[in-house]
């Protein structure tokens, strides 16, 4: 038996468990792609090993050698539109299909017997070279370059780098991977085996990232408001006690709950589908008219919430009213005119979020109470003190 069949099979099994995996994944969760294109990949590789077993006990190089070839190729090729979408960045189509020109092109020159030795190397490996190096840059351009994504770019380096390496081995050795031969030559061994570990090593590696992106992905949508786009809230308490009751909020936080006034009314006079626009366009008002650090969350059907950062009583009282006053004169299309009632209370580490929503709470019923379309503060006492009321 050749001695290089066994690093062989195993590539091709493990590849194949790979492919298998990915699209596992991507069955698992619907509408992700990113696992499709690497089972796509994987799925793709299978063929190489398994044609140069074919290939070593047929001898019929003519028509295994373009297999092996293709294979490698469109297997290393189509992880870079995989990690671009995985990174949820466009695919670079123009890359992509450049490289894939260039891989027929050279496919072409490498797998004629009459170039040249080093021609027909060079040729050979140039595809493979170019498209790791453009998995790395896509890595290193679209990932936030956490430790792990600056693993799989380096692990994409170090591929690109091995590519050449194996060339020059080949070439000192006079032989390479489009021979009959192959199998029996040291070189196919440390090829295998070198190419072996380094695929599996990335193929792992990006496995491992793919399911921690799907499960952010699934949290994001379990936490996010589907009408809105905001937070839920689910989502809004999650984030607003990890700010106030974790480190990584910087105080003083307060809370602002914001009720829209008579919006039975507007369902009744405008029709549900309106209603559904302006809690949309609120929604997008609030993004506009609030600085980028505000939490802003939809906590009912037409409640919102926001934590505000390093925000004095006086500054929140501020903030909240800037909101009221931009709603009132608000110019976003198909949306009738509308007020808010707004309650707020400053939250802080000694205080569970439960009890600050219930003190906002009691603010923002006070400000139903006494005629609605106001702000209320359950720190009105701090508020008189220091500040000329706002309260109308
Ligand atoms: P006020 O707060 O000023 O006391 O009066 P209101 O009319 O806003 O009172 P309430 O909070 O009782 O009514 C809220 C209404 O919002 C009731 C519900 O039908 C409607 N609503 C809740 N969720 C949605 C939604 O997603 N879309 C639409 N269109 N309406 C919703
Ligand atoms: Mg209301
Ligand atoms: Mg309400």
């Amino acid at each position: 038996m050749p001695a290089a069949t066994f690093p062989l099979v195993m590539n091709a099994v493990v590849a194949a468990l790979f492919a298998a995996s990915y699209l596992a994944l991507a069955l698992l969760h619907r509408g992700s792609t990113a696992p499709l294109w690497f089972a796509a990949s994987f799925g793709a590789i299978v063929l190489a090993p398994l044609a140069m077993l074919a290939q070593s006990y047929t001898g019929w190089v003519m028509l295994f050698a373009p297999v092996i070839y293709l294979s490698f190729g469109a297997c290393l090729i189509l992880m870079v539109p995989g990690l671009a979408v995985l990174y949820r960045k466009p695919i670079p189509w123009r890359l992509v299909s450049g490289l894939g020109i260039l891989m027929f092109a050279c496919a072409a020159l490498a797998l004629q017997v009459t170039v040249n030795m080093t021609v027909r190397v060079v040729s050979y490996q140039l595809p493979f070279v170019l498209a790791t190096a453009a998995s790395c840059w896509v890595v290193l351009r679209d990932s936030p370059r956490r430790m792990r994504d600056l693993l799989l770019a380096g692990l994409f380096a170090l591929l690109c780098l091995h590519v050449p390496l194996k060339a020059a081995l080949a070439i000192s050795l006079r032989t390479g991977p489009h021979q009959t031969n192959y199998m029996d030559t040291p070189f196919a061994v440390v090829a295998q085996i070198s190419t072996g570990i380094l695929m599996i090593a990335t193929g792992f590696l990006m496995l491992v990232i793919s399911v921690i992106e799907l499960v952010r992905e699934t949290q994001e949508v379990a936490d996010t408001d589907a009408l809105s786009g905001l937070l839920n809230r689910r989502g809004f308490e999650q984030r607003a006690s990890d700010l106030v009751h974790g480190q990584a909020g910087a105080a003083p936080f307060a809370l602002m709950l914001i009720d829209i006034d008579h919006f039975k009314a507007i369902n009744d006079t405008f029709g549900h589908g309106v209603g559904d626009l302006t809690i949309r366009g609120f929604g997008g008002m609030l993004q506009h008219s609030l600085p980028q650090s505000a939490l802003i969350g939809r906590v009912g059907g037409e409640e919102f919430a926001i934590l505000l950062e390093r925000a004095s009583p006086e500054m929140a009282r501020l903030q909240a009213e800037s909101v009221r006053l931009a709603i009132i004169g608000h110019d976003a299309p198909d949306v009738p005119p509308f007020t808010v009632s707004i309650g707020v209370a400053m939250a802080s580490r000694a205080e569970p979020l439960q009890a600050t929503f219930a003190r906002a709470d009691v603010a923002l019923y006070e400000a139903k109470r006494s005629g609605r379309n106001r702000v209320c503060s359950a720190e009105e006492e701090v508020l008189a003190g220091n500040v000329v009321p706002l309260r109308r």
